[in-house]
C-alpha cells in the first residue's frame, strides 16, 4: 500500500464564504434548458403505455388472459420503438436536464426491455395463430393473421435481436463506428416499419380508429425525429458556420482545436454554452454529412466566438486533427451535457483521466476569467508527464486560482515525487481535504473503468453519491 503525505489544500485558510454568488448566477452564460426529468419519465411512461390503455377502453369481447398479455406486450413494443428514436435524438428538451449519457443508458437499457418484450410476445398466446375465420369478426377464436402479417411479424423479430446485439458488441464488428451507426438507423427504421405494418395487418386492437390515430401520431413523431436529426439541424448548422482557427500540440497525442465563428460577430451562431458542456463537431465543406464526434469544450464561454477543444488521438478521425489547415469549415451541434459547475463558491474537486481534463479546463478558464475563489482540488492522471495536457497553464491557474494540483503519473520520471501508480483510494484519501470531503462538489472525467474505479473509491471514503457527477466519453 502507498502510503502518501500530501498537502490536501495548503490555501484552506484563504477560502470565501461558503455560497458566494458568482457571475454564474449573474446568468451570463446561458440557464440550462430542459423538461423537468420528472416529467419526461412520466410523458415517456404514459406514451409508453397508452396503447395498453386505449385497447382496453375498447368494448372487444374478452380472451383468455395470456392473449391479452401477448397483445399488451407487442402494444408497447411498437410504442418503446418510436420513442426510442426521440430519446436518440438530441433533443434538449428531453435530454437538457437529464444529460445525453443518461438518456442513452436509457435508450440502452430500455432496448433490452423491447427484446425482451418482442420475443415472448408470439409465444404468450393461446389463441391458435391461424387465419381469419368470416365469422369470427372480432378475431377471439383465431389470431387472423395473414400471411404478410406473420412475415413483418417474423422478419422484426428477428432484426430486432441482431439490431441489439451489434449494439452491444460494436466494438467486436469490423466496422467503421460510422457505418455501424448508419447500419443501427437503418434497422431501426426497418423494423418499427415492419413492427408496425405487423401491428395494423394483423392487431385485434390496432385495428381499431382510436389506435390507427395513435399510431399514426407516434410515428410520425418518430419520423420527424429522423428529419430533424439529419436534415433540419443540419440546415440549422449550415446557418451558423464556423471555421478552423487554429490547431496546437498541448500534450503527447493531444490537440487543442479551436474554432470560429465565421461571420466573426461573436453572438450571432455562436454557440451559448455553460463550461464543461460538450458539443458534436462536424469538420468538412457542408455539415449534410453523418460523420460528426461528440467533444467536450475546452474554452470557457467568455473566450466566445472562439472555441477551443482538447483532443486525445483515438481512432481514425482524431488521428488526423493536427493536419487540419486552419480557415477549414467546421459545424457544431449543441450545447449537451451536465458536466457544469455549481453556480455557488462551493469546495470543488476534480479527478481527470487523460483527456478527461478537456471539460475541467472550461472550468478553470472560466473560474479564472470570472476571479472565482472556489477552493479546488485537481487530481489529474496520465501515463507520463509529455500527456499531461496543458501543463503549463494548469501550473499557472495554481498561481491564480484557490487551486491545488495533484498529477499523477503510470510511468513516472526517477525524479518524480508526487503520487505514482492508479488513482486509488489511497491516492485520493491522501489527496483530498477532509474538512469538505462530505460537502464538496465532485467531478470525474476519463476513461469508462477509471471512473467507475474512483467513483467507488469516493463512496469507501464517505463522500455521498449525490455530490458527485461524471461524464463518459463513450456511450458503449
Ligand atoms: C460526451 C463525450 C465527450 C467527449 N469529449 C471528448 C474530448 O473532449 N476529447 C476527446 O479527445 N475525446 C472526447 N470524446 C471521445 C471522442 O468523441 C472519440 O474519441 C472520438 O469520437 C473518436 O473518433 P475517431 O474517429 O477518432 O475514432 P473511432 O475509432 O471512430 O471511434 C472510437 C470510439 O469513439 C466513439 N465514437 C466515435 N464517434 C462517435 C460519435 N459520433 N458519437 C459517439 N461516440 C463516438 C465510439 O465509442 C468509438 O468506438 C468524447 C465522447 C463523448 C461521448
Amino acid at each position: 500500500m502507498t502510503t502518501l503525505a500530501i498537502d490536501a489544500h495548503p490555501k484552506a485558510g484563504e477560502r470565501p464564504t461558503p455560497a458566494t454568488k458568482t457571475a454564474l448566477q449573474d446568468h451570463r452564460w446561458p440557464p440550462r434548458v430542459g423538461l423537468h426529468p420528472g416529467l419526461v419519465l412520466t410523458l415517456y411512461l404514459v406514451l409508453a403505455l397508452a396503447p395498453v390503455a386505449i385497447a382496453a377502453a375498447h368494448p372487444l369481447p374478452p380472451r383468455p388472459f395470456w392473449d391479452e398479455v401477448a397483445s399488451a406486450l407487442g402494444l408497447s413494443a411498437l410504442a418503446i420503438m418510436c420513442l426510442e428514436f426521440m430519446l436518440s435524438g438530441r433533443y434538449r428538451s428531453v435530454s437538457g436536464r437529464i444529460g445525453i449519457d443518461l438518456t442513452m443508458r436509457f435508450h440502452q437499457l430500455v432496448a433490452l426491455s423491447l427484446v425482451g418484450f418482442m420475443l415472448v410476445h408470439p409465444f404468450v398466446y393461446s389463441t391458435p395463430m391461424g387465419h381469419a375465420l368470416p365469422w369470427d369478426t372480432d378475431a377471439h377464436l383465431r389470431l387472423g393473421l395473414d400471411t404478410w402479417s406473420i412475415a413483418t411479424g417474423a422478419v422484426a423479430w428477428g432484426l430486432l435481436v441482431v439490431l441489439v446485439a451489434t449494439a452491444i458488441g460494436r466494438r467486436l464488428l469490423p466496422y467503421r463506428y460510422e457505418s455501424w451507426r448508419g447500419a443501427h438507423a437503418i434497422g431501426a427504421v426497418l423494423v418499427t416499419g415492419l413492427v408496425a405494418h405487423h401491428a395494423l395487418a394483423a392487431g385485434r386492437y390496432s385495428a381499431q380508429p382510436a389506435m390507427i390515430v395513435f399510431w399514426g401520431a407516434l410515428l410520425t413523431l418518430a419520423g420527424m425525429t429522423l428529419i430533424y436529426v439529419y436534415i433540419i439541424r443540419s440546415i440549422q448548422q449550415k446557418r451558423a458556420p464556423y471555421a478552423v482557427h487554429s490547431v496546437e500540440s498541448v500534450a503527447a497525442d493531444t490537440w487543442e482545436l479551436r474554432l470560429k465563428a465565421r461571420d466573426g460577430a461573436g453572438t450571432h451562431g455562436t454557440l451559448r454554452f455553460q463550461p464543461g458542456q460538450f458539443a458534436w463537431v462536424k469538420i468538412g465543406p457542408h455539415p449534410f454529412r453523418v460523420r460528426e464526434h461528440p467533444f467536450s469544450i475546452s474554452t470557457a464561454p467568455e473566450q466566445t466566438p472562439e472555441i477551443g477543444f482538447t483532443i486525445r488521438e483515438n481512432g481514425d478521425f482524431t488521428r488526423h486533427i493536427g493536419e487540419i489547415p486552419p480557415g477549414t469549415p467546421a459545424y457544431l451541434d449543441g450545447p449537451h451535457g451536465n458536466f457544469v459547475p455549481d453556480a455557488e463558491e462551493i469546495p470543488t474537486v476534480y479527478i481527470a483521466g487523460g483527456v478527461g481534463i478537456a471539460p475541467m479546463l472550461s472550468h478553470l478558464r472560466a473560474f479564472r476569467t470570472e476571479g472565482d475563489r472556489r477552493p479546488i482540488t485537481l487530481i489529474y492522471g496520465n501515463r507520463t508527464v509529455d500527456y499531461i495536457a496543458s501543463k503549463a497553464e494548469l501550473d499557472q491557474m495554481a498561481q491564480h486560482l484557490n487551486l491545488k494540483v495533484h498529477y499523477v503519473l503510470q510511468e513516472p520520471p526517477e525524479d518524480w515525487d508526487g503520487p505514482a501508480g492508479m488513482i486509488t483510494q489511497d491516492v485520493l484519501d491522501a489527496c483530498l481535504p477532509r474538512e469538505s470531503r462530505r460537502v464538496a462538489r465532485y467531478f470525474i472525467c476519463g476513461p469508462g473503468p477509471m471512473i467507475d474505479a474512483v467513483d467507488r473509491e469516493l463512496r469507501n471514503l464517505d463522500v455521498p453519491a449525490h455530490r458527485i457527477i461524471s461524464e463518459k466519453f463513450d456511450y458503449t
